[in-house]
Formats: structure tokens, sequence, C-alpha cells
């Protein structure tokens, strides 16, 4: 991957490209930053950038035999660790028993979270692991020499699955073999061991800027600028959700919170058969776009209730406008900040069911008599 192809981050290009221009790259690089930032692509170009035959001052070539291997992430001197489940055998998995899928997969986003991923290998309910296996398997690449290259560049994505698996790394990222560089990219610091954090030089990368999620969207995506606009918005600088609002049918989205609130509100009234019918009818509707789509659904209705908040707290939101923004202030005039929480709690949980395959139907329509409660409390508040 070259740096042109990283969507905005500027400042952190200027950074890595003139640390590996001078020669002087640390051995240990912590890229941090929140999902969807573009960490992933960052580290995928600095390693080309690393290793290009023909390097210009703010980009690889993207054309030397190097770099040719590089973009189709075969050089067999970068090394990839990411989390996997466990495939077979009885055998803990390290990263190459993947290696296909990962190559796939980085072909196909390079801002896809580790969820996207998982999923992609089958992993379905089981949680992904870095395991000690798999870092035996790094020291021991990282003492071969190399192949091409001047130097072994090791990646680890999310190295929060780590966890104490990463006491086993400690030595060999304190004192690396000769040119050896470790890229370690983390979203959540609080996960990573203080041990290897000390060992590492951190760099922060933002969310990406508004402005950029939306240039890339009109560069990928036949729509208009406003749509564009919107969906940077509220994508929050995540390009892996901007990616999922602009393939998904995101402008329904708002429609169909706006409907489903409805009815979950009318349930409060029980003597209505007619209320609940209406509220099947919704819950047939979202069972038939697929797990993709209500996730999305649900990310776009958890957005829309943190704005909800902010409104309720500042008066205001920077993200909605038009219909939205009035349906908003709407909510948050009626719902106290309590309920507006209480309500977040339990999409969030009905996302995290959802991921894990649960039926839809049924968890749309228990969790619908939920929210139907937390609006009850609201009677209660303003009695
Ligand atoms: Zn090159």
């Amino acid at each position: 991957m070259q740096f042109k192809e990283v969507i905005g981050q500027q400042e952190i290009k200027t950074k890595l490209t003139g640390m590996a221009g001078s020669g002087k790259i640390p051995h240990a690089l912590m890229l941090l930053g929140p999902e969807g930032d573009g960490n992933l692509a960052l580290a995928l170009s600095l390693a080309q950038y690393i290793q290009c035959e023909n390097k210009q001052e703010d980009d690889s070539c993207g054309v030397c035999s190097s770099c040719v291997k590089n973009q189709k992430f075969i050089h067999p001197d970068v090394h990839f660790t990411f989390p996997v489940v466990i495939k077979k055998s009885t055998e803990p998995p390290i990263s190459s028993d993947y290696i296909t899928q990962w190559r796939t997969a980085l072909a196909s986003n390079a801002y896809m979270n580790s969820n996207d991923w998982l999923q992609s290998i089958g992993a379905e309910n089981r949680q992904g692991n870095i395991t000690v296996r798999e870092c035996h398997e790094i020291i021991r690449g990282m003492n071969m020499k190399t192949y091409e290259s001047a130097y072994k560049i090791q990646i680890i994505w999310l190295a929060e699955f780590l966890k104490e698996a990463g006491n086993t790394l400690l030595k060999v990222i304190e004192e690396p073999p000769a040119n050896t560089i470790f890229i370690l990219i983390v979203e959540n610091v609080e996960m990573i061991l203080n041990t290897i954090i000390s060992r590492t030089q951190l760099i922060k990368v933002n969310a990406i800027e508004d402005t950029d999620v939306k240039d890339a969207l009109l560069k990928r995506f036949e729509m208009d600028e406003n749509a564009a606009k919107r969906i940077a918005r509220i994508s929050d600088g995540n390009f892996n959700v901007a990616l999922n609002y602009a393939e998904g049918e995101e402008n329904a989205n708002d429609k169909l919170l706006h409907r489903w609130l409805v009815c979950c509100f009318k349930l409060k009234d029980k003597n209505s058969a007619d209320n609940s019918s209406k509220l099947f009818e919704w819950v047939e509707e979202i069972s038939k776009i697929g797990r993709e789509n209500q996730k999305i659904f649900l990310k776009y209705a958890l957005f829309f209730l943190r704005e909800c908040s902010l409104i309720s707290l500042y008066g205001n939101s920077e993200k909605l406008d038009g219909e939205e923004l009035k349906f908003a202030t709407g909510l948050s005039t009626k719902l106290e900040p309590n309920q507006l929480e209480a309500l977040s709690k339990i999409l969030n949980q009905l996302y995290y069911h959802i991921e894990r395959n649960g039926n839809p139907k049924i968890l749309f329509v228990s969790n619908s008599f939920k929210i139907a409660s937390v609006f009850k409390n609201e009677e209660v508040l303003t009695d």
C-alpha cells in the first residue's frame, strides 16, 4: 500500500516518511488510534516505504519489485501477526494458518475492524487470540536473516489481543535482532502490558477528518456531495463505518429508527392490538435486511442516541440536521439523560447478540418491549 492511498492523516504520514527517510526509524513503533482511523493502512504503507528500492520523499515508488510484493502483502521480509481462532487441530492457532484470508481481507478493506476480520474467518462466537505459540513464531521469524531487504518488519495488528502472551515478546522487542522493526497497531492502550508500552515509541493517530472521509467516499462511490458529507459527519472519522453506511442503505436508517421508536412508544398503550401489529410489521422488515445491515442500523441508532444526549447536555448537535435534528431534539426533550443511557445500553446489548448470530426476530421483538419499558419510565418521571 502507498501513503497516497491512505485517507487523510497527512501529519502522521509526514512524520513516518521523515523517520524512515532519515534512517531514524525506531526498532519498535506503536501506532495508537481509534478503530477505522487507518492505523493498519499506515503500517502497510510504512512497511512498503521502508523497503522501497526507489523511495521518494513522501511515498514509495509503487513499481519496484519490493513495492509490487508489498502491494500483494507477500513480501518475504514483512511478517504479519493478527488475532485468529482455532482452526482444526487442537494446537493453538497462529497467524500463518490464515495468511491467505488475511491477504484477501487487506486487499478488500484495510480499514476493517477486528470483528469484520474474525467473522471473515468464521469465528462466529469465538474470541480472537494472539497465542504464545504465535509469539514464538514472531521470535523465530525475527531471528532469521532477511531475504531481500535491509529490514525485517513485523506488523502486529491489534496487539491488545496478545494479552499476557505479550510477556513472551518483551525481550525481543527490547533487544531486537539487527535490522528488525516492530510495528504494533493498537486501539485500546489500556489493554497493553505496560512493559510493552515502555519498550515502544508511541505515535498517536487521530480519527480521520470529516472532509477527508467525504473526499474518499466521493472517489469510491457514485454519490452526491451532500450524501458523502452526511455520511462523513455521522461516521466520526471511522472510515470502516463510513464504508458500511455508503454500501448499506444508510439513508433509510433514520426513517427506520424513527418508525421503530414510535412503535415502541405506542406499546405503552396496552389496549391497542393495532400498535403491536405495527411493531411486528417493523420487525418483519428489519429481519429481512440481513445481519450486516442490522448492525449498521444499530450503529446508526447508537450514534443517534449519543447525539440526543449531547443535545440534552449542550442544546445542540453538530452532526445532525434537517428531520433528524428535529426528531433528536424532540426525543431529548421528552427523555431524561438516564433514559437515553438506558436505551443505549439496550441497543449495545442487542448489537452484541446480533453480532453473535442471535435470532433477529426474537431479539428485535424482546428489545422493543425493553425500550417500551424505558419509555414508560418517562411518564413516571414527568408526571
Ligand atoms: Zn518501490
